[in-house]
């Protein structure tokens, strides 16, 4: 029989205990978390539009119009037209083809892998890369190559060693979530090219807070369909809806709608969830004022930082990790942070590799300096 107690036990022991908090408010940077007012650093709303008035608007609007659910697959009814429009406008945002929205991002990252490769082929992915994108490899069935992070030497060995099965795909995070630093896609999807390997990027932290328009790592990179023929990117993050979407060309996009199973068998989305995505697309256009104030806080808190002699990860994202290593020291200083009104969660194995537990500090365009001054004061005491 099942033991769960005692396995539950041996996760304490080990810090590795997952506890949830009870949320009673918007997700803004200031909430209401287990009964307490907090000040967050762990969210990934990074543009503040998660609680957009106008957002919200269009959400409520929608219901009014549309109902609550979708009441069915897209391949059934569920198909409404506030996620056609929802997708063309995807589509044109990234300058792709064609767009597919899907309930959430692990599910679409699961549906391009068991869409495109099996048995006979294989998949190469960076250590690092997000749990979903490992499920996904797993999934399919293929061979799973999964190299060093960033490690292009031994990628190109992998694709070398590796020439002869009928598909290859690459599939990598653009921002590493855990890490905050990007994937160097100039030389990865050349060498993908170079060796007939199908290039997909996870774009969930970059998309809208990258690139000139916020179009995503692939937009500030200024890589094409050809260079990156699939490209994915979550909306639950700095879009502050929720969903995710694949982009690329017309025949992948037909090939997901008729082969993917975690798309054909599942509900469609409710449609105003479109109409609320839609909405925040024209702003995360509009409203680049939002990406320049993320930029100078991720400045000022990487001085700040530095500062306190904390060791800087290389990122220019807003996540911006301080590795820890020990899951008892890492859970004990996000303790003494609550205790200061502070929130940043300690994130543990197996969501990073044993032995770099770390606070992860995350950056919102709704925060100010005054609560990085905050949290570094909360910082030279914890
Ligand atoms: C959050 C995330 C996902 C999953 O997206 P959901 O919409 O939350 O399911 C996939 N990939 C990466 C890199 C992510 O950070």
């Amino acid at each position: 029989m099942f033991d769960f107690e005692s396995e539950l036990v041996k996760k304490r022991e080990a810090g590795l205990y997952r506890k949830r908090r009870v949320s009673a408010s918007a997700q803004t940077v200031r909430s209401i978390i287990d009964g307490k007012s907090v000040l967050s650093f762990c969210g990934n709303d990074y543009l503040g539009l998660a609680n957009h008035p106008e957002i919200k608007k269009a959400f409520v609007e929608a219901v009014d119009h549309y109902g609550v659910g979708s009441g069915s697959a897209h391949l059934i009814s569920g198909h409404s037209q506030l996620h056609h429009d929802c997708e063309q406008r995807l589509a044109e945002f990234t300058g792709r083809d064609r767009a597919l929205l899907f309930s959430n991002g692990y599910m679409a990252n699961l549906a391009i892998a068991s869409a495109l490769v099996g048995h006979k082929d294989v998949v190469f992915q960076d250590k690092l890369n997000h749990a979903s994108l490992i499920d996904a490899a797993k999934l399919s069935g293929a061979k799973l190559r999964r190299y060093r992070h960033s490690d292009i030497t031994q990628l190109e060995t992998q694709l070398q060693d590796n020439q002869d099965h009928p598909h290859k795909l690459l599939m990598t995070d653009g921002v590493f979530s855990m890490d905050g630093d990007c994937a160097d896609l100039q030389k990865i999807s050349q060498l993908c090219l170079d060796n007939d390997v199908c290039c997909m990027v996870d774009d969930a932290h970059g998309f809208g807070v990258l690139g000139e328009q916020g179009g995503g790592l692939l937009q500030a990179l200024g890589l094409s369909q050809q260079q990156v023929p699939i490209l994915m990117a979550t909306l639950g993050k700095a879009v502050g809806t929720a969903g995710a979407f694949v982009a690329g060309s017309e025949a992948l996009i037909e090939t997901l709608i008729q082969q993917a199973r975690p798309y054909i068998y599942t509900t469609a989305s409710p449609p105003a969830l479109a109409a609320a995505t839609l909405c925040s697309l024209g702003i995360i256009e509009k409203e680049s004022w939002r990406r320049k104030k993320l930029a100078e806080l991720i400045h000022y808190l990487r001085q700040g930082l530095s500062s306190l002699d904390y060791e800087l990860m290389p990122s220019s994202t807003p996540i911006q990790p301080i590795v820890i290593g020990d899951n008892n020291r890492v859970l004990e200083m996000s303790e003494k942070l609550l205790q200061k009104e502070i929130l940043v969660t300690a994130i543990r194995p197996p969501t990073v590799p044993v032995g770099s537990a770390r606070l992860r500090i995350t950056l919102s365009a709704g925060h100010e300096k005054a609560d990085i001054d905050l949290l570094l004061k909360g910082l030279v005491k914890a």
